[in-house]
């Protein structure tokens, strides 16, 4: 049998951009790009083909719902992203009857499947999607902490004038305002730098405002996005367990529990599992600061 993705909302910026990404890699059999528009969808699907024509043999093509069976991952980016000016929970309202809809057929037609969802607000709605079907915590994984930590390595790099190659950074915590880089983990070319009070300060604001500076400027974050969930998707699909920041519900990790939210997980082909690092007493206070934030909006 071979490894089956499907992508609903592939239509749009994110979808297409991870599909494009996980059909470049070539570990996916076949690649369902499902959305309500279907005219992008199935543009999207041919430029995918046209760009991987040379260098891969996965399957792309428009699909309905019911063509979704059969799939290893659902990749769930549907909904609307953000404008200038809008932070992530604002699209709650918008985004939230869209995931309800689309768990029903994902349910219906792949219930054995892992889903690895990106629409905003992401643990919200990760948490909703958990809450409104009858999968393992482990099979439901929100996508973000690998594209945040990403940044943070940039951010980090900068610092240090080292590449980001050279770093390890992580973000947990909220995709979002109360995002928390774990500074007390961070290496930079093998060592442990020590960072005070108004650096730590300083990086987080810039961090805060990255993802909006791309939106502004270009209208979308699609390059970051559409790498990092590829990447997501490849190590279930090669059971990889490398440890990826995601958003897994806990049960009780982190002093916490019903609650979706970025942590270190363990990936692989049961999804996605919690580590546990020890955080800083500060970090730990951020952490929940920001899973009480996200608990206040359960739907
Ligand atoms: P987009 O508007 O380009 O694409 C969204 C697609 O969803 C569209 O093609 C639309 O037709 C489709 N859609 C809407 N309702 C649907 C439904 N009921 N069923 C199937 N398809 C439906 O948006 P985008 O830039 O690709 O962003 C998608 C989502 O991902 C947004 O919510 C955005 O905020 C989020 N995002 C998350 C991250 C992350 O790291 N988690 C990064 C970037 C964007």
């Amino acid at each position: 049998m071979g490894f089956k993705v499907s992508i609903v909302g592939a239509g749009g910026t994110v979808g297409a951009m991870a599909g494009y990404n996980i059909a470049l890699q070539g570990f996916a059999d076949e690649i369902a790009y499902v959305d309500i528009a279907e005219d992008p969808a199935i543009g999207q699907a041919h430029d995918t083909l046209h760009g991987v024509a040379y260098d891969s043999h996965t399957d792309v093509h428009y699909s309905d719902y019911p063509g979704v069976e059969g799939s290893d991952v659902v990749v769930i980016t549907a909904g609307k992203p953000r404008e200038p000016g809008m932070t992530r929970l604002d699209l709650a309202d918008a985004n939230r009857p869209i995931i309800a809809d689309i768990i029903g057929n994902v349910d219906e037609y792949a219930p054995d499947s892992i889903t690895v969802l990106t629409s905003n607000p992401m643990d919200v709605l990760n948490y909703h999607l958990y809450d409104s079907c009858d999968r393992d915590r482990s099979e439901v994984i929100g996508f973000a902490g690998r594209l945040d930590s990403a940044r943070f390595r940039y951010a980090i790099a900068d610092r240090f004038d080292t590449t980001p190659y050279n770093v390890e950074a992580s973000i947990i915590g909220e995709h979002g305002d109360t995002q928390v880089p774990v500074f007390s983990k961070v290496q930079v070319d093998g060592r442990t730098p020590e960072f005070d009070a108004g650096e730590r300060e300083e990086i987080r604001e810039t961090l805060k405002e990255s993802a909006m500076n791309v939106i502004e400027k270009k209208g979308a974050t699609e390059f970051g996005p559409g790498r990092g969930v590829a990447h997501t998707v490849e190590a279930i699909a090669h059971d990889t367990n490398e440890v990826i920041p995601s958003s897994v519900v806990l049960d009780g990790e982190y002093g916490h529990s019903d609650v979706s939210i970025g942590v270190p997980a363990r990936v692989g082909e049961d999804g996605a599992e919690v580590v546990e690092w020890d955080l800083s007493e500060r970090e730990q206070e951020m952490f929940d600061e920001s899973a009480e934030k996200l608990k206040e909006q359960k739907a």
